[in-house]
């Protein structure tokens, strides 16, 4: 059961909206950029490396493991060369694993840590090489640029700024993500009304280590399009309404709620219930390398460990679809595309 389960799944034509680069890498590749660059290591292996940068079975699921591994992957980031090659392997991934359109995002500040580098650098680099790279495979990818709450809204400004001057190559959105905990995101409320008004999506992290509060700060302070996360939206009826009522979706991400021990484990995840109150709900990995997953493997574990059947995964792909920051002629055309592959197929009756 579980292996065909696997392989209706993996077989199904997928989107995923929420997906960060810097979580998306490959650990062999890591291995090669740390022989590379001569970052010590006791023995290059992949498996010397595993525990540092994924979360082991036996690990304990808090907020403290989770961080840990991706302080890891900051030091990484050591040339432009790396930065191209890592985005190149994130498309190839998600196109092996059937994903048909994917917005994958990516924090400048982040990958310009070593080499010194501006937004606009980095934001051209991803660009160049996700364009590139989606040509060759069965994939469309557009990119969302992200900034963290725990960081300047002066770093915020200029990779908003980066990310309006790059809309051409493939930029379709940005994204408050870093520490919810003690950062509200009113702060940035002019830089992302700037982005809007340039045609970007709004996406926000909200909801997830913090409370509903969270949610309606990111609505109502910044009129999110869409949040990140969002689960613990449903602590608070008043907020689940209003996101019901603006049809606003949440980028929900299961095993990384439960890695870094916002959820209990997969059995007590909030999806079915938020999808009983009548949310736009979609499925994302997050973090595939830090979580050890693909976003078939995100979905079987799902339907293995709650109530969720193949007709709510088809509809959560269909409100991702709906969802995803495209113009409207080309969005339309997405959903039509994925209502014949999703409905007319019969190996996925
Ligand atoms: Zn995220």
């Amino acid at each position: 059961m579980t292996s065909s389960l696997y392989e209706i799944i993996r077989a199904m034509p997928k989107i995923e909206l929420h997906r960060h680069l810097e979580g998306a890498m490959r650990i062999s590749t890591l291995v090669d950029i740390a022989r590379d660059f001569g970052v010590e290591m006791p023995e290059y292996e992949v498996e010397t490396l595993r525990p540092f940068v994924q979360m082991m079975p036996d690990e304990p699921r808090t907020w403290q493991n989770f961080m840990a591994k991706f302080r890891t992957l900051r030091q990484f980031y050591l040339a432009p060369a790396v930065i191209r090659r890592i985005a190149q392997e994130a498309v190839i991934d998600a196109a092996q694993d059937n994903i048909k359109y994917m917005e994958l995002r990516f924090t400048p500040k982040a990958l310009c840590n070593i080499v010194k580098c501006s937004a606009h650098d980095v934001v051209r680099w991803v660009c160049e090489t996700v364009a590139e790279t989606a040509q060759q495979y069965d994939i469309v990818v557009r990119l969302i640029v992200s900034m963290n709450r725990h960081e300047s809204v002066e770093v915020g400004e200029k990779v908003t700024q980066a990310a309006i001057d790059h809309m051409g190559l493939g930029v379709v959105g940005i994204d408050l993500a870093g520490i919810e905990a003690g950062y509200a995101a009113y702060p940035f409320r002019d830089v992302f009304e700037h982005g809007r008004r340039a045609g970007l999506g709004v996406t926000l992290h909200a909801g997830e280590w913090e409370g509903p509060q969270s949610v309606w700060d990111a609505i109502s302070n910044i009129g999110s399009d869409r949040i990140g996360h969002g689960i613990r939206a449903i602590e608070d009826t008043g907020v689940v309404h209003v996101l019901v009522e603006r049809g606003i979706t949440l980028e929900v991400c299961p095993s990384s709620n439960v890695d870094s021990g916002v959820v209990a484990s997969m059995s007590a995840h909030q999806l079915p219930v938020l999808l009983a109150s009548g949310l736009k709900v979609t499925i994302n990995t997050d973090d595939p390398l830090v979580s050890g997953i693909t976003l078939t493997d995100e979905i079987v574990r799902v339907m293995e460990n709650l109530p969720i059947t193949l007709d709510d995964i088809k509809q959560m792909t269909l409100n991702a679809a709906h969802a995803a920051f495209l113009p409207d002629d080309e969005k339309r055309d997405l959903v039509k595309h994925f209502e014949r592959l999703l409905y007319a197929s019969d190996v996925l009756d």
